[in-house]
């Protein structure tokens, strides 16, 4: 009989992001919201090994409680091969096993790492040589932020946020993040962000249909220039993620009195990132978060997307 241990393993890491400009655009007429978004993929990662097996499983590992995931078939993970295996016609299955650093429903897009990385995993597991363009087509069907996790860097996202351009970027940023436990449900957050916009149509101009980056945004990345930067951060879905969840707002100001240059909400929310001006300043934040009993953890971006790691 083969030993697990002798068995071929691939092992793929794919990165967290965080989007340093999102907006949001009017409610579509198939309920969603077309987006304009500006991606930053950094040093939060996920790490999933893979084994060929005769059916599908996953586990997880590492030091975020996963307890309250799924690991049937509704897993992205278990999606994600499920859907590479039958593009591929590979009739056999493969055994996940995924060591979980980005928080679970966190607005850093972990779920959509894990996709991204067990495509990679599977397809070079399976030797199924998928040209990246077939990819990165499996990825946006199986989330808007998945075909980001398979790119990394730095990019621009439009429609639901899935249709990718590379943005010009230079630099490296430091970066504090805040990660919570409780997760927050991206819909529900969508529908708060409706919800305001009704209540204030006639103070606030109405979303448009097609929303834009804006040019600060792109010429501070161009810059790689972290104070252009926090000048120009900015998320339509954190006004809502605060009115859901308030203490967001305080955790954003103590960080701001502690030395970020600014703070705001990663996506959906509630994980808050913070740019820092170097590493100094995110080492002194980081302490100083520590100290209010807040989880806080490094990370620097842009980082390259998911790809096979040689243990
Ligand atoms: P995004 O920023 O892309 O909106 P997120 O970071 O807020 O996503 P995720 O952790 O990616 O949220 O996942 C959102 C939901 O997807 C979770 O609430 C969970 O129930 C489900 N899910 C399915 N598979 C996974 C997975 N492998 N890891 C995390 N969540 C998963």
């Amino acid at each position: 009989m083969t030993s697990p241990d002798s068995l071929p393993m691939v092992h793929v890491r794919a990165p967290g992001k965080i989007n340093v400009f999102l907006r949001v655009g009017a409610v579509m007429d198939d309920g969603y919201h077309d987006v304009a978004t500006a991606y930053q993929a950094v040093s939060l990662y996920e790490d999933v090994r893979a084994w060929p097996a005769d059916d599908f499983s996953v586990s997880f590992t590492g030091p975020i409680d996963t307890s309250s995931l799924a690991t049937d078939g509704s897993n992205l993970a278990i999606k994600a091969a499920r859907m590479l295996a039958r593009k591929a016609d590979y009739r056999g299955g493969v055994r996940l096993e995924i060591e979980k650093r980005v928080p679970i429903a966190g607005g850093m897009g972990g779920g959509s790492a894990d996709a991204a990385a067990t495509l990679v995993a599977c397809d070079a597991l399976w030797g199924t040589e998928l040209s990246r363009e077939e990819l990165l087509t499996l990825a946006a069907r199986l989330g808007a932020d998945v075909p980001f996790a398979l790119t990394g860097g730095t990019a621009l996202g439009t429609v639901r946020g899935d249709h990718l351009s590379p943005a010009l970027a230079k630099g490296q940023y430091h970066w504090v993040l805040v990660l919570r436990e409780e997760g927050m449900s991206t819909p529900q957050v969508y529908e708060e962000l409706d919800r305001h916009r009704e209540r204030h149509a006639l103070d606030i101009s109405p979303a448009e249909e097609r929303p834009t980056v804006d040019a600060n945004v792109l010429q501070a990345l161009r810059a790689g220039d972290p104070e252009m930067l926090a000048e120009s951060l900015s998320n339509d879905l954190q006004a809502p993620a605060i009115h859901l969840s308030p203490s967001i707002g305080e955790v954003i100001e103590l960080g701001e009195m502690n030395g970020a240059l600014a703070g705001f909400v990663s996506g959906s929310g509630p994980t808050v990132a913070f740019l820092t001006a170097d590493l100094d300043s995110a080492l002194d934040l980081q302490i100083a978060l520590s100290a209010a009993r807040l989880t806080a953890v490094r990370a620097i971006g842009p980082v390259h997307g998911a790809r096979v790691i040689t243990d």
